[in-house]
């Protein structure tokens, strides 16, 4: 039977923890038990997949196609393990759930409530996580601070947990903050104190408390916090800021977190096995050269809306011994800048992610084009695609009017079109091509060159597709097909051999880069815009 590790917060939000929880699971991981992970996000959408990324940030796809919380993103990239449906939870599924069951009848005429019936649903959610993963520990967070009307009935479900668990099943993690008051020059610990007390109010006794904090806290403070937060002064952990994300469990690991957690589980400590990480930190820590990159989208004034996108370009950049500079430049107003030398002259490599939407796209499409006349490495992902081949067929080809009908429904040449499948979709939600779908990819491409094998599998994201119509004009012009989709005969990445590094797939390759074992197509573009000076 799992166990279960809960991580809640308090006091503001942004605390980082979604880094807090994939650093307990890395370190419990390192010590050998097979661990598995869950964020709770008590919204009332199904999935963020209808949200604004300029809100919300960027939505991250599963390998079984799940439009989940960008956290998940960080919980795969520490722990290298594949998520899936059961990893991302809100309340619009909870309550989803328990509507249709009531429709469907089969409460047998109870009078349907939070208390159990809500509260039940998410219990099992919990448990579902455990026992279809088989693994050891389960690590669950709980999105939003405590106090939230949002999140009480997650809050409410786990001290039933706790309650019917005990504690040498459950471990409760709370992130709080430990600001520093200018002048008076001390950090205060009360806001920590009301937060215990709040999750406390809820019924929930925390196990440990991870404390962010600008400087490491002294004894004293930790006396204080343990004394007025019943928890004992080690358990009290310093979550100091770090310049890099990937050095945070390494900090918890000196104090020691994932003993406390496996000592109250009764579990052995056995011994945890970090050289490899240790490793990537000394790489981090030792970059020599910077690559300047040009990030083209339309969602630039959030940066977390490209958060896997910018890991990926920085693993690359681990492989190859440089630091990733990001030129963030707006689709919208690139559209109107007369002189592109002036935003784009430095630049190393051209990037264009994903996006929705007409806004931005003829910018976009202006970057691509001074990418493929000035032979600078390109890497388009998504709508960066689609994109790369609209520009193709209008500049190369001489198809004037080429365009994607996402932009104009009634254009005269659909290179891009709405998939077949995707004629009878109604509802927004959920019905993109979404997860893993596999591709072949061609001999003596690049494609081939840097993934070492003839069939991916690959996340997707996407309504519309390359207009098979196109192909051959596209071919005859140099545009090579390098990744289909057998099955659905899909084009899944396209190049311009041509070209020093030209390249773009359909998919979203940031989905499954690792800071350990960077994609092949971002460790191609790194490498290729490290050389282009
Ligand atoms: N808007 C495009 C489509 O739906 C691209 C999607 C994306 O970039 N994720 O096909």
């Amino acid at each position: 039977m799992a166990k279960y590790v809960f991580v809640t917060g308090g006091v503001v939000s942004g605390l980082g923890k979604g880094i807090t929880a994939s650093s307990i699971a890395l370190l419990l991981k390192s010590r050998g038990y097979k661990v598995f992970m869950q964020k709770f996000d008590p919204y009332i959408n199904v999935d963020p997949g209808t949200m604004n990324p300029i809100q919300h940030g960027e939505v991250f796809v599963t390998y079984d196609g799940c439009e989940t919380d960008l956290d998940l993103g960080h919980y795969e990239r520490f722990i290298d393990e594949e998520l899936n449906y059961t990893s991302n939870i809100t309340s619009g599924k909870i309550y989803k759930s328990v509507i249709d069951k009531e429709r469907h009848g089969d409460y047998l005429g109870a009078t349907v409530q939070m208390v159990p019936h809500i509260t039940n649903e998410i219990k099992n959610k919990v448990y579902e996580a455990g026992n279809s993963s088989n693994a050891d520990i389960v690590i669950t967070e709980i999105g939003g601070t405590v106090g939230d009307i949002e999140s009480q009935s997650f809050l409410e479900s786990l001290r039933q947990i706790q309650y019917e668990k005990g504690s040498e099943n459950t471990f409760f993690v709370h992130c709080t903050l430990i600001p520093y008051i200018y002048g008076s020059n001390e950090l205060k610990t009360k806001p920590t104190q009301n937060s215990v007390r709040d999750l406390r109010n809820m019924g929930i006794r925390p196990d440990a408390l991870v404390c962010r904090t600008p400087y490491e806290t002294s004894v004293h403070i930790k006396e204080k916090i343990s004394l007025f937060c019943n928890v004992p002064i080690k358990n009290v952990i310093d979550s100091v800021d770090v310049k890099n994300i990937y050095e945070i469990p390494l900090k918890y690991y000196e104090q020691k977190i994932d003993e406390i957690i496996l000592e109250q589980f009764k579990l052995p400590k056995r011994t945890a096995k970090l050289d490899y990480w240790k490793k990537l930190i000394n790489t981090i820590d030792n970059l020599k050269e910077t690559v300047e990159i040009s990030l083209v989208g339309k969602y630039v004034e959030l940066h977390d809306a490209y958060l896997s996108v910018v890991e990926s370009l920085r693993h690359a950049g681990y492989k190859y011994n440089v630091k990733i500079n990001i030129n963030w430049v707006d689709s919208e107003e690139l559209e109107s800048i007369q002189d592109i030398d002036s935003v784009l002259k430095n630049t190393q490599g051209i990037i264009v992610p994903g996006g929705f939407g007409t806004r931005g796209t003829e910018g976009k499409i202006k970057a691509i084009k001074y990418a493929r006349e000035n032979d600078i490495p390109f890497l388009g992902i998504c709508l960066g695609m689609q994109l790369a081949v609209i520009e193709f067929a209008r500049d190369v080809c001489g198809i004037e009017k080429a365009s994607s009908t996402e932009f104009d429904p009634t254009v005269k040449d659909p290179v891009i079109d709405l998939m077949a499948d995707q004629k009878s979709v109604v509802n927004i939600g959920g019905t993109l091509r979404l997860g893993n779908y596999e591709c072949t990819l061609k001999e003596n491409t690049l494609a081939y060159k840097y993934y070492k094998q003839d069939k991916i599998l690959e996340r997707h994201r996407h309504r519309y597709e390359f207009n098979n119509k196109y192909r051959k004009i596209l071919e005859d012009h140099g545009m090579v097909f390098s990744g289909i989709n057998e099955k659905a005969n899909l084009v899944e990445i396209i190049e311009l051999p041509q070209l020093k590094h030209f390249i773009a797939c359909q998919f979203h390759p940031e989905f499954k880069s690792r800071p350990t074992r960077p994609h092949p197509l971002f460790a191609s573009f790194i490498k290729a815009s490290k050389e282009n000076k």
